[in-house]
């Protein structure tokens, strides 16, 4: 099956897909991104992701390359024309293409954008989360506006690859003052040994993630006692449980951190319970 990209405009094969040398998305990861997750060939929490996305666009002052219901609309068509069912569909918007300079180019060029769409394995993602996911802590190196998901993924990208090196699925970044802000491409969450439920709150210098706040929505008909506060990777090592959440994890138990086993070694009650909501929310289309 042939797949396809969307570049500036118009659908490609993606083996031709291209952008150019002097975008400075390539340059000077000068742009932002969004990730939604699909099931049953819809995107999943679509709004909270728009939303994010004309935010990150805003704070860089980089221009809006289309409306959100166009916008919309490429984003189906590349489900469609990649016959996604489960999986993620990327945008990638840049400031642009113009000749090398750190500072923006005057006038402006319009902004750059990319759209791809991949197929998952919901079978082997099932599994993955039946049985639970390692994360190992690394100290936080990141620039201060992670409130922004720019394209400069570099310090998230090495601290995945030290994840895999160690046979986990995950990294939790570790601030000066000791506390986990979040994983290289989720949030981080613990059920700690009072049995609350905690994850970093969005004052912090972390990504306000969308699944984050879809879950917290979520618990409100539940009995479970919630509080957005920072834990330290020991809190974390003697929780009852924890797990991570985001379009690609969606609601992922965690089993170990830092090779310390968390709770009996298997996914916890709470996670399990909310990552059952989460997908059935999706499914349904409720968020
Ligand atoms: N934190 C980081 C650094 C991420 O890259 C991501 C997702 O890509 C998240 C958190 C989770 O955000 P969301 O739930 O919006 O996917």
């Amino acid at each position: 099956m042939s797949r396809w990209a969307y570049v500036n405009g118009r659908f490609v094969r993606h083996g031709d897909a291209a952008v150019h040398i002097e975008d400075r998305g390539y340059q000077l990861a000068d742009g932002v991104y969004e990730v939604w997750a699909v099931m049953g060939g819809k995107l999943v929490d679509s709004l909270g992701h728009f939303e994010r996305l004309e935010r990150s666009l805003d704070e860089l002052r980089i221009a809006r390359p289309m409306g959100r219901k166009a916008l919309e609309l490429v984003l189906r068509e590349a489900v469609r024309r990649n016959r996604v069912r489960y999986g993620l569909v990327y945008l990638q918007v840049t400031r642009g293409v113009a000749r090398r300079d750190h500072a923006f180019p005057d006038p402006q060029p319009l902004p750059a954008m990319v759209v791809t769409a991949k197929t998952l394995d919901r079978k082997a993602a099932e599994a993955r989360a039946a049985k639970g996911v390692g994360v190992i802590t690394l100290p936080e190196n990141r620039w201060g506006r992670c409130d922004i998901k720019t394209v400069g993924l570099l310090p998230n990208a090495m601290a995945k690859q030290a994840a895999k090196e160690q046979g986990c699925a995950e990294a939790w970044f570790v601030d000066p003052d000791g506390l986990v802000t979040e994983g290289a491409s989720s949030n981080a969450w613990i059920v700690d040994a009072d049995g609350v439920l905690r994850t970093r709150d969005t004052t912090a210098n972390i990504l306000r993630g969308v699944t984050r706040k879809s879950v917290i929505a979520l618990l409100g008909e539940q009995n479970i006692r919630f509080e957005e506060r920072a834990f330290t990777p020991q809190e974390a090592k003697q929780a009852r449980e924890a797990f991570i959440t985001g379009a690609g994890a969606l609601v992922l138990p965690v089993v170990t951190v830092d090779g310390k086993v968390i709770g009996d070694g298997v996914p916890g009650p709470v996670a399990t319970r909310l990552r059952a909501l989460y997908i059935e929310a999706a499914q349904a289309s409720v968020i």
